[in-house]
């Protein structure tokens, strides 16, 4: 048995940021991870080529409260010898796989994170925290962080039917992806469904035989990313977002919607061009349908084929069409790891969740010196931003700060152009 000061569950971007600027800050702080994948991948399963980066790469692990921490993402590009051409290349973003190549330069670096382990049972043993894993370790601490990521969600209608023509978007690239001449079903309006759609379109020998992409809002909505909604994502705004009421926070995420899940206006335009060269230059028939307003609601299994159910939401119809494939673009929602479940009636919730004070850190019956953080499950108490890679430094940044009892990072707050409370 071990004992630790920090232990973090979970290994991805999160919990990479804590251990980043952890050892170079508070390197007296002895602190663990527990990650069960083997080797880092980031969400690999949609690992798309054309795939772009939604943030600025300055929204790194580390950059926005310590500009100097060695596991920049300019660092990164400064090791693999490529700064000045970085620079010319002058990328609108990013691409995805370059920044997964960045998180396992970081994940590869760093000393404290035990790779292919996974936590499968916590308890309290009357004075610490007890984490036990598959391989075997058991590990006390005093400060708990978990940053096990977030869920595919799969709409009830489909649970019992997931196999390999119907499945989340985060599976994508794991199947086979064989749908010449096939009908398939896209569910979902936001990123990963145009992602989708664009890389079905884009190769022509391949390409399905019809592409019925159902949206819920009311057209193929963009991402909302001007200057003044990007005030959504900084600290200023979680402050003030989490001193709000649980009623108006709720309104606010609903509202807030199209700020993280619009459809990035590059990838919109690719859609869309493509859909131009396919109808008007190559001449070929249509074969893939945009339905907007669109709500699927039943799935029955015809042999190797499904009858959908949709709701017209603007005609108010039910319609049904039958499929070969069905994927589901469905996002991704918080749920309490099951290794929880020992401590599970210790955990004070309200209707919206866990309950989570400012510093991330959850309420619970027990012992007042075990603190227990929670890292992307705050959406709840802290707004649209907490699943982003936008405050990933900054809650790291206060997570150790409370910790140590100090302000190890200092003017983590930044400014904020937009008055979101009263006129000092
Ligand atoms: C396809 C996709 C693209 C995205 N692109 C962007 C973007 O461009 N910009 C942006 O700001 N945000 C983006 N996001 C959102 C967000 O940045 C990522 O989801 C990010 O990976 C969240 O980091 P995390 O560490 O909280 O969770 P995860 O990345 O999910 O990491 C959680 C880790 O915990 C491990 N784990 C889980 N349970 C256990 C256990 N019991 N024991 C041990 N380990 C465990 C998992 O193996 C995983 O490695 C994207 C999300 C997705 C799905």
């Amino acid at each position: 048995m071990n004992k630790y000061d920090i232990v973090g569950i979970g290994a991805g971007p999160a919990n990479l940021s804590l251990s980043a600027l952890l050892g170079v800050r508070a390197p007296e702080l002895t602190a663990r991870f527990v990650e069960r994948q083997s080797s880092f991948n980031w969400h690999p399963g949609m690992l798309l080529p054309e795939a772009k980066l939604q943030v600025s790469y300055l929204k790194d692990l580390v950059t926005l409260v310590d500009p100097t921490n060695p596991y920049s993402y300019l660092n990164y590009l400064h090791s693999k010898g490529c700064l000045y051409q970085f620079i010319t290349a002058n990328f609108e973003a990013v691409s995805r796989s370059e920044f997964a190549d960045y998180l396992q330069w970081v994940f590869n670096s760093l000393n404290n994170v035990d790779k292919g382990s996974e936590v499968t049972d916590l308890d309290y043993n009357g004075e610490h925290l007890k984490v036990t894993t598959s391989t075997g370790d058991i590990l006390l601490t005093k400060n708990l962080v978990l940053g096990t990521g977030l869920r595919p969600y799969i709409p009830k209608c489909c649970r019992s039917i997931i196999s390999d023509t119907v499945f989340h978007n985060s599976e994508f690239m794991f199947k086979k992806r064989n749908f010449k001449n096939k009908t398939l079903a896209i569910i979902g309006g936001g990123q990963s469904a145009a992602e989708i759609v664009q890389s079905l379109i884009s190769d022509e020998e391949n390409m399905p035989a019809k592409i019925l992409w159902f949206s819920k809002r009311l057209n193929f909505l963009p991402i909302d990313d001007p200057p003044f909604t990007n005030e959504l994502f900084v600290p200023a705004y979680s402050r003030h977002f989490f001193s709000l009421s649980s009623a108006k926070k709720e309104r606010l995420l609903a509202q807030h919607k199209l700020a993280s899940d619009g459809i990035s206006e590059s990838t919109a335009v690719l859609i869309y061009r493509r859909l131009y060269e396919l109808k008007y230059v190559k001449k070929l028939p249509q074969i893939c349908y945009l339905l907007p307003s669109h709500e699927l609601h039943d799935v029955n299994q015809l042999d190797d084929r499904y009858s959908i159910s949709v709701s017209d939401l603007e005609a108010e119809l039910d319609k049904q069409y039958n499929v070969d494939g069905i994927i589901l673009c469905t996002g991704y929602h918080y749920h309490e790891p099951h290794f929880l479940k020992k401590i599970s009636n210790q955990l004070n919730r309200d209707k919206h969740g866990l309950i989570v004070d400012e510093d991330y850190r959850l309420h619970w019956e027990g012992d007042k010196n075990c603190a227990i953080y929670i890292q992307n499950g705050a959406r709840h108490t802290h707004g649209v931003a907490d699943p982003n890679l936008s405050l990933l430094a900054y809650r790291s940044a206060r997570i150790i700060n409370q910790i140590s009892g100090k302000e190890v990072y200092q003017n983590v707050e930044g400014d904020c152009l937009i008055q979101w409370g009263l006129v000092q």
